[in-house]
């Protein structure tokens, strides 16, 4: 499917046949709620007579996502509790989340921010609260490292970036600039040069955090842009969310997650689902999901491993929640399980008795 301009409407989206009449009606209350938008990039990679497209799962409105479950939250990760001022969530000690932007390219079905971004979202930071962050910043000589994230902030332009960079290029106490971002891979033209630039500030420490979610969405176009922004000396690292009928399978994990490191980017995270609203159809089981990452160790180079990662809810952080492979049997002995699932003895029996 070739388009020029996002999909935004579900007009677009009929014209484009990736929803037909039938569906609209469902879809009106869907896209009163949550934003949409699906750029040329994606649109095209998605087969439209595909009922089960993984592109078209992430992008394309469902009426699924009517459905509200009563775990579900609004803010399912905690951003609020730990929001000293507007722009700003600080919840470990080192490092902060600059939201500067609730604006995305395109809008994930099933996203975690999703009643905080969007054109009926929180905006774009006024210069005012901008400047607030910014002093936030600068007053917390513990802040080593500011996350960019929202919101995707690679919407900005060049321009704007360039002068949070330099904004942050004048605060010695902090050391790495992080961007989350989807833009290489939904909108890989927009990373020029100029954008490019815009990411480094002398003194600090750039790494880009890739958000892909599909070994169909690192097309040749997304690859030469992530080459560009390495080139350029951009550490890039991955994440991920493990997605029902995106990503539920361990070749397509293992396939992904090559992908990455063949394009010099260093899988990071592979996230649980949140509990958003309106998002059950995507989420499996936490069983299920440990069964999926174990199955990559051994198999797969360890350069290729991704940590299992669930943000708890209520704002208490990240978790690894990958299954044990140790058990302590008490008195310094354990059991190591290998990765075809056998067990061994830490220290191995054979050996002097520990306790003897
Ligand atoms: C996810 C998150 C971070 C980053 O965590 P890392 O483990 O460093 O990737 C930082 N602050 C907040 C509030 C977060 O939600
Ligand atoms: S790009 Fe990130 S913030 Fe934007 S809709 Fe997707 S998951 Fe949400």
């Amino acid at each position: 499917m070739k388009t020029l301009q996002s999909l935004k409407t579900l007009d677009d989206l009929e014209t484009s046949g990736l929803v037909t009449d039938s569906q609209r009606a469902d879809l009106t209350a869907v896209a009163a709620r949550y934003a949409i938008a699906i750029t040329p990039a994606m649109a095209a990679l998605i087969d439209p007579a595909d009922p089960n497209d993984p592109i078209a799962r992430q992008f394309v409105p469902d009426a699924a996502e009517l459905v509200r479950l009563p775990e579900e939250r609004e803010d399912p990760i905690g951003d609020g509790a730990h929001s000293p001022v507007e722009g700003i969530v600080h919840r470990y000690p080192d490092r902060v989340l600059l939201k500067a932007v609730h604006v995305c390219p395109v809008y994930c079905r099933f996203c975690f921010r999703r009643e905080m971004v969007g054109p009926q979202g929180l905006g774009t930071l006024a210069s005012q609260a901008m400047d607030k962050a910014f002093a936030y910043i600068a007053d917390h000589p513990e802040i080593w490292e500011v996350i960019l994230t929202g919101g995707d902030p690679l919407v900005l332009s060049p321009r704007r970036l360039a002068s949070i960079m330099e904004r942050l290029s004048a605060i010695d106490h902090v050391k790495i600039v992080r961007f989350h971002t989807r833009v290489p891979v939904v909108e890989p033209e927009r990373v020029d040069a100029a954008l490019i630039a815009a990411l480094k500030a002398s003194g600090k420490t750039t790494y880009l955090a890739l958000h892909a979610n599909h070994p169909r969405e690192l097309t040749a176009d997304a690859r030469a842009a992530c080459a560009r922004l390495v080139d350029a000396g951009i550490v890039m690292v991955s994440q991920s969310v493990l997605l029902k009928g995106v990503n539920d399978d361990a070749e397509i994990l293992a396939t992904l997650m090559r992908a990455f490191v063949e394009n010099r980017i260093k899988p990071y995270y592979l996230h649980h689902p949140d509990l958003a609203p309106g998002t059950s159809h995507f989420r499996l089981t936490i069983e299920e999901g440990q069964a999926l990452v174990a199955s990559l160790r051994g198999r797969v180079s360890g350069l290729c491993q991704p940590a299992y990662i669930l943000d708890i809810p209520g704002g208490h952080g990240k978790a690894v929640i990958s299954a044990s492979t140790i058990e302590d049997k008490g008195g310094g002995c354990y059991t190591v399980s290998d990765f075809n699932g056998e067990a061994h003895a830490y220290p191995p029996e054979s050996g002097q008795s520990r306790r003897g």
